[in-house]
């Protein structure tokens, strides 16, 4: 699998592990070396339980979309726009657009998934990933997300 570190200022920096491997210090280039806590992280079928960085249980998967996906869905309204105002139509546009569809259902359908840190933002791809991990929610991120500093709203009252 390869884990990418959590963002820092610098941007994210990545190491590959190999699939069963469990290795107690990681080097990471560019920055200082990672010690991952393995215990109880796996199952038995290998799937990762926890963030071997922070132990948070709590994580979701997400699809990894190709930067593509982003120009499909534009060429997917232009067409359509298109296509409404009189300027296109008949079989050859409906031909472009039921390749444009099925290209974006097959990115969608076939595109891998990674695994997210809700604790610490670390993201992990190219492994198994188990089924009782569930698609991001924004209230169990507000709920365990220890990215941002609390900041008294009133400092005044420090002594
Ligand atoms: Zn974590």
């Amino acid at each position: 699998m390869t884990l990418l570190l959590p963002p820092t200022g610098g941007g994210r920096r990545s190491v590959r592990i190999e699939h069963a491997a469990m290795p107690s210090r990681l080097e990471v280039a560019g920055g200082p070396d990672v010690f991952p806590d393995w215990d109880r992280a796996r199952d038995d079928a290998g799937a990762l339980r926890r963030c071997v960085l922070c132990r948070e249980e709590h994580m979701y998967r997400r699809k990894l979309l190709p930067q593509v996906t982003g120009l499909i869905v534009v060429l997917a309204f232009t067409l359509a726009l298109l296509s409404l105002l009189g300027y296109f139509g008949g079989p050859v546009i409906l031909g472009i657009m039921v390749v444009v569809l099925i290209a974006d259902l097959g990115i969608l359908l076939f595109s891998p998934e990674s695994l997210h840190c809700y604790g610490c933002r670390a993201e992990y791809r190219d492994l198994t990933i188990g089924q009782w991990h569930k698609p991001w929610s924004r209230a169990m991120d507000r709920r365990l997300s220890k990215g941002s500093p609390t900041i008294d709203p009133d400092p005044s009252t420090d002594v």
